[in-house]
């Protein structure tokens, strides 16, 4: 088969994949070498469908053994089969780089003959940019699930980042969608992905000459809307992977329909709105300090469609507000709708001078339009403090408090 053909067939299958953000990390390049992971050579652009193309993305094959009902690759599908050797993509990713169309790589593959086939050339790849090629660019690698140790550890020495699917957030759907996949053949990998990276910043405290393990950390991918789980389910796993594996990210990806399968959902369009809300939660337990109980309950176990997780909180614990900005700590500021972490830090510095003023408030950055509601400026309220929940919530909703605008369905070109 021709390179093109290839080229063609695999960059294609691997757009479903939504995890290559490449942030968080820098490296020296070798003497000699080329390539860095810095911004100038590193940038983040985005494809209308909201996925990161600033990488070489690319699988090292779509010959897949494992038939997941989700998976355009699936065994059963009938698709264009191709595999790379990895000569083929060190070849590809030093082409493209010389000619500036891409910044680093991001190599998936399916499980082509076995787990640790597939995995040996894929860090193979990685060890040739890296040892050979002298490439300081950004390499993100997925590891397959069930692949040994030894292959994880070398692919860790020799990636950025690396990441592990965990496709489903239960291990009731995976064994449903995802039969020839296990939890353990997932987790076991990311504990010791977390492990290896831990070791790994104690002996370069130590030392600055001890091996790099994924600088970049670790992260994985999860589909949204494919199998039953609710919002808060999904949280708690989220949640679970910061705590537990150390991991830098989790994704969210909305399910898009690809195949008929009666274990599938029929959907209109691919959940957008839900992945978006999920984000936002996301960023509120990795920087706001909240737990996913907080986010959501038992009684209510999904993210409200009209608001955005912080304001849906504060909707529901009005007993919490108003905060009076020239006196709650941190914390408390990161509570408050329209207060973000940059504009939190400048009310904290700024009022070590002088009291805020309400006008100083839209200089610092707050989102006034959300903000008025629950906050005071030295004991003056914006707006009156005792509105009713129902009213506030139409306030916020009709008037100018909610999102630019009512957030609606987002449908994917040619999937709507
Ligand atoms: S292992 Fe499953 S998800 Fe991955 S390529 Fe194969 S069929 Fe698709």
């Amino acid at each position: 088969m021709e390179l093109q053909e290839k080229i063609t067939i695999l960059s294609g299958a691997a757009r479903y994949d939504a995890s290559c953000a490449s942030s968080g990390c820098s490296n020296d390049t070798p003497r000699g070498g080329m390539g860095n992971t810095s911004q100038g050579g590193i940038c983040h652009s985005w494809a209308d469908d909201g996925r990161c193309i600033s990488l070489l993305k690319i699988l090292l094959s779509n010959d897949c053994r494992y038939d997941c009902a989700y998976c355009v690759n699936r065994s059963s599908n009938p698709v264009p089969r191709a595999s790379f050797t990895a000569r083929e993509v060190v070849d590809l990713t030093m082409e493209f780089y010389r000619r500036n169309y891409i910044e680093g790589l991001f190599l998936s593959s399916a499980v082509n003959v076995s787990p640790d086939h597939t995995m040996e050339a894929m860090v193979q790849v990685a060890e040739i940019l890296r040892n050979e090629e002298r490439f300081g660019g950004y390499i993100h690698l997925k590891v397959i699930p069930g692949s040994s140790p030894e292959l994880v550890r070398r692919a860790g020495l020799a990636a950025d980042r690396i990441s592990v699917n965990i496709e489903l957030p239960s291990s009731e759907s995976l064994k449903r969608l995802a039969p020839q996949k296990s939890k353990e053949a997932i987790l076991a990998p990311m504990k010791l992905i977390g492990a290896e990276s831990g070791m790994s910043l104690v002996e370069r405290r130590k030392s600055r000459k001890a091996p790099r393990f994924a600088p970049a950390g670790q992260s994985t991918q999860m589909i949204i809307g494919a199998s039953p789980e609710t919002d808060l389910q999904i949280l708690r796993l989220s949640q679970g992977l910061y705590s537990r594996m150390n991991l830098k990210r989790v994704y969210y990806s909305a399910f898009v329909p690809v195949n008929e399968d009666n274990r599938l959902p029929v959907l209109a369009a691919p959940p957008l709105l839900r992945e978006h809300r999920l984000y936002q939660a996301d960023w509120l337990l990795r920087f706001y300090g909240f737990s996913a109980e907080e986010i959501l309950s038992d009684d209510a176990p999904n993210l409200d469609e009209s608001f955005d997780p912080k304001t849906a909180w504060a909707l529901r614990n009005p007993g919490f507000f108003p905060v009076e900005v020239n006196r709650a700590d941190y914390a408390t500021l990161l509570r408050v709708p329209g207060i973000g972490v940059t504009s939190a830090r400048r009310i904290i510095a700024a009022r070590r001078f002088a009291p805020i003023s309400p006008e100083g408030m839209k200089k610092i950055g707050v989102v006034m339009k959300r903000a008025r509601y629950f906050i005071t400026c030295s004991g003056r309220p914006f707006e009156r403090v005792d509105q009713q929940p129902a009213r506030l919530r139409q306030r916020l909703l009709l008037g100018d408090g909610s999102e630019p605008k009512l957030p609606r369905q987002l449908v994917l070109p040619g999937l709507g």
